[in-house]
Order: structure tokens, then sequence, then C-alpha cells
């Protein structure tokens, strides 16, 4: 066990899956290096082994992420849940189904979600549009659902975590305003630093300590994907406290930082309380 920190961990975006990963063992883990809190995102549907033919469809995989949220939540940890349609399921669903009835399913897939946040079983949608080519009328889809992923936060009054290209994303605070929702209830997963929107910074991200200077709100995440396939994929689960700990230790951010990034920004963006048991 090392040493507590001052002030909750709270990890912005992280999966944990029993079935294809660590499970239970990688949420130990970052409880061990001094995490307290995790925003669980929701995997594909394809990591539950479901092929979605109607929005309705999403609710195994939504159920199935709540009661990993339940069991996690016995070992102490605090578990905010994420709930939505990965923006890459376009292209798999759009393979199947065709591009027209693949926006119906994910935007009714958001709507289920929706009904989560509505019983305060979920605190946030996850959304965006995919990061990597695809054709125009792909995109337009894409960022229909988003748009609508952007009206539903409003009307929830909740915010939205978007998973989309690399960059800045420079559009999405119009289209956020155009669905009523302000900027700063959208936060950029795998953010860069110049995005407009709220960045979650994968931990070891470089810019942390300038961002922490420069009086930023930010988030950090792991991005820990839980898949014994892919055991590199972007970084563990304990990276979160354990680059929070180097920095500290380090002198590179102070204590008021760690309280921005891991208490005041996830607090004012998602409405929630983020406090040591
Ligand atoms: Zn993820």
């Amino acid at each position: 066990m090392t040493k507590p920190f001052p002030v909750p961990v709270t990890d912005d975006h992280i999966h944990i899956d029993p079935v294809n990963g660590r499970g239970f063992e990688a949420a130990k883990d970052f409880q061990r290096a001094g995490g307290t809190h995790l925003f669980l995102v929701t995997k594909p549907s394809w990591s539950f082994g479901i092929i979605p033919v109607k929005g309705e469809d999403f609710a195994l995989a939504f159920e199935k992420t709540l009661s990993i949220a339940r069991e996690i939540r016995k070992l102490g940890l605090v578990v905010f849940l994420v709930l939505g349609v990965h923006p890459a399921e376009i292209t798999r669903l759009a393979a199947g189904i065709g591009l027209a009835r693949a926006e119906e399913v994910m935007k009714g897939g958001l709507d289920l979600a929706a009904g989560f946040i509505t019983q305060g079983e979920a605190v946030a949608l996850k959304s965006g549009r995919p990061h990597y080519e695809v054709p125009p009328e792909v995109l337009a889809a894409s960022n229909r659902i988003l748009g609508h992923a952007l009206v539903l936060a409003r009307e929830l009054g909740c915010a939205v975590q978007i998973h989309a290209e690399g960059g800045p994303c420079a559009d999405v605070p119009a289209m956020a305003r155009e669905a009523g929702l302000g900027p700063e209830k959208v936060v950029k997963h795998f953010a860069t630093p110049e995005t407009p929107l709220v960045p979650s910074l994968i931990a070891r991200h470089e810019a942390i300590p300038a961002f922490g200077r420069a009086g930023r709100g930010f988030m950090m995440e792991s991005d820990y994907m839980d898949e014994n396939s892919r055991p590199g994929a972007v970084i563990g689960p304990r990276s979160v406290p354990r680059f929070t700990r180097r920095l500290l230790d380090a002198g590179e951010i102070t204590e008021e930082v760690l309280h921005r990034i891991h208490v005041d920004t996830p607090s004012r963006t998602y409405g929630v309380e983020i406090r040591l048991p």
C-alpha cells in the first residue's frame, strides 16, 4: 500500500471488463496505487458479443456495465458511470444494416443511456465520431448522432464524453451551443492540449505540468481497456495515481493543481460530489 494522497484521485476514463480482461484485479490495482474515484465507461457492443439492430439492444451492454460498477463499489471505490455508444460502432453496424438504420440504432442507444441517467444510475453520456478516416456520409451521420447526444445532455443537464479524431474538435463547441449545451459540459477523451473542450488528458501526457501552471481545468485518464488480447494497449489501470504521484513528488504539480485535476474539474463538469470517503 502506497501512502495515501491528500485528496481523491480520479480516473476520468477507464474500462473494467471481467470477461475479456483482468476485471476486479485491475480495479484493485488502481486502488492500491492510491486511486479513489473512477469514471467507468461502457465498452462497445461487440465487447459484449452483441450486434444491435435496435436501440434497446444496447441494454445488455449498459446493464452489464452497471453490475460491474456495483462490484467495484464493494471494493470501496467510488464509481461514476458514463454510458453511451462508441462512435466506431457506426462502421460495424452500417456494414450489416446500412448507414441510415445504423444511425437510428445508435441514436436509440443514446436514448436508452439517457434513461439510466434520469434514474441516477449514470452521470454522463458517451458519444463522438470516428477517430479514423471515414467517407463524408458516415462523418455526416456521426455528427448527427453526436448532435443527438448533445441535445439529450442539455435535456438531462449532464455532461458528454466524446471520443473523436485527434486534434482540437474546434467545431464541437458550436455544435454544443446549438444544442443548448455549454461546451464546459463536453469532455474530450484522449485530448490534445489545444482543444476548446474540457480536456481529459492521458495520465502520461507531457502537457500536464504546463496546464497546471496555466490554471486550466482538465482531468486525467488511463483509458485502460482491460482486454487481455491487447495487454499493452494505452496504459495500465494504475497510471493515473502513478503519474499523479510522480508529478507531485517531482514538484511538477502543486496540491492546488492536484485538487483541480481530481476534484474541482470533474465535480463541476459532471455535477458530482468527489471527496475522500
Ligand atoms: Zn476508452
